[in-house]
């Protein structure tokens, strides 16, 4: 599904965490394994050429997000970006949690507070956002009002603390550093339907989350 010119959501079935495409050349995020085929088969319906894919960002640790990941990084030969804190282990990641033998795949760089991720159109700055895992990252594009908000802000709610490595407080502060964006004009969730400010997505999705950040 085309969420905005250039940025396609891939797959989302299942256990499976959505997965966007950006400008062909970015993954952000992988989805647990279980789909990879069906994302293939996605991105080569909306003409992305598989070889053009230079870079795969994890938002976070969790397998539902990353189990993909070798798979991908093998298919594409593209670089996987994770923040610094973003332990691929078994228990970081919670992969026995989905019953399933993770291979976690070489992350090629570490991402930190401040960096940029550029794509043809989008000049993505990564913040770092713990409280539902230590590694949780989201990707902003202040210029275009682009969040890629990862497991951190769904349109319907926010992300778990109630699990290893989650952490209320600091996902309270987390939420508070997004709320002050006050140009959001495209909400990339992690899970969940996306929110565009644009488009048919448009129903106040938005403005009605940020509302519930306290
Ligand atoms: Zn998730
Ligand atoms: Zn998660």
């Amino acid at each position: 599904m085309k969420v905005t010119d250039n940025i396609l959501l891939l797959n989302g079935a299942g256990m499976d965490s959505n997965v966007y495409c950006v400008d062909g050349e970015l993954l952000v995020d992988t989805g647990t394994g279980t789909f990879v085929e069906q994302t293939l088969e996605q991105m080569d319906r909306f003409d992305v050429e598989i070889g053009d894919i230079k870079k795969i960002v994890l938002s976070h640790e969790h397998f539902d997000h990353t189990g993909a990941a070798k798979q991908f990084k093998e298919k594409t030969d593209a670089e996987v970006l994770a923040h610094k804190e973003a332990e691929l282990t078994e228990d970081r990641t919670l992969s026995a949690a989905f019953d399933s033998d993770f291979e976690p795949p070489e992350v090629d760089r570490r991402l930190e507070e401040n960096d940029v991720v550029k794509t043809k159109n989008y000049s993505f700055k990564v913040l770092h956002v713990p409280g539902h895992s230590p590694g949780s990252i989201i990707l902003w594009d202040d210029d275009r009002g682009v969040l890629i908000s990862g497991d951190l802000l769904f349109t319907d709610g926010f992300g778990r603390t109630d699990i290893p490595g989650g952490d209320e407080e600091a996902i309270k502060k987390s939420l508070r550093r997004v709320k002050k964006f006050d140009n959001i004009s495209v909400l990339l969730p992690g899970h969940g339907t996306p929110a565009s400010n644009d488009n048919i997505y448009d129903d106040g999705a938005i403005e009605n989350i940020l509302s519930q950040i306290q």
